[in-house]
């Protein structure tokens, strides 16, 4: 591949039935509505007291401690979670299915996916995957896709090869950029469910804040976007505006 440029997708995929309020397993249906529709139930305390990610990778992909911690630490700082935010993680054998389409992400998770709502906690599913994203171009690789609205999945054996032979360690920082910047999108940002509380759509780039330095920027999405926003070592932040527009729907 000639050029090696970086895309992180957003895929908005519905999987709501419209049923779902008869269903005997409305706690399952309600973790499969579409990106941005939980966030305010992610954000505040008034429904869920706690919160709780299943994070499943696949054998040799499991993702660094750093950016575990790091993402605990950005959902510390964004919500309101009264009795806690804890990580339930475990290893699963390769599916054997990449590049893997968002159809066979999602027919992972509804094969492998223990944790769902209840009455006071709420569950994120977050999905380390052994190979590529069948959406990869010439141009462009996906690093991490959130394709529900409480569920995304992280490319690490992508992440893993971008960052191998690199002097300094930089594998946990983008792991980290990627997995909040995910996460920033199942929050509703940009415009995504949760309200702009100012005009910081990039409308060139919907969904997505035109704060060059900003999570939510849309070159975190293409050519060498994430390296360069991470060439300093830090992982990027949520910008003032992104973070008012968390406030304003009951986050920190
Ligand atoms: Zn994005
Ligand atoms: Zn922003």
């Amino acid at each position: 591949m000639k050029y090696l440029g970086i895309i992180i997708v957003l895929v908005l995929m519905s999987c709501s039935s419209d049923d779902s309020q008869n269903d005997p397993l409305y706690n399952t249906q309600s973790n499969k509505l579409s990106v941005g529709a939980s966030a305010n139930d992610l954000l505040s305390d008034t429904t869920f007291s706690s919160l709780v990610v299943e994070v499943v990778y696949v054998e040799g992909f499991e993702p660094s401690q750093t950016a575990i911690s790091n993402f605990v630490s950005f959902l510390e700082n964004r919500t309101f979670k009264p009795n806690g935010i804890t990580v339930q993680k475990r290893a699963i054998s390769s599916p054997g299915l990449t590049p893997y389409t968002n159809q066979e992400i999602a027919a992972i998770e509804d094969s492998n996916r223990l944790l769902y709502n209840n009455d006071n906690q709420i569950a994120v599913w977050a999905f380390f995957a052994d190979g590529s994203s069948a959406n990869n171009t010439d141009s462009g690789v996906v690093l991490g896709t959130a394709y529900r609205n409480t569920s995304f999945v992280i490319y690490q054996e992508t992440i893993q090869q971008l960052t191998s032979g690199t002097i300094t360690n930089t594998t946990p920082i983008l792991e980290s950029t990627v997995i909040t910047h995910e996460f920033g999108h199942i929050l509703g940002l940009t415009n995504l469910g949760t309200p702009l509380q100012t005009n910081h759509e990039d409308l060139e780039h919907p969904k997505h804040c035109n704060i060059e330095s900003c999570l939510m920027y849309w070159k975190a999405e293409s050519g060498n976007g994430v390296m360069s926003m991470i060439s300093g070592g830090s992982i990027p932040q949520l910008d003032a505006q992104c973070i008012a527009d968390l406030q304003a729907n009951g986050g920190k």
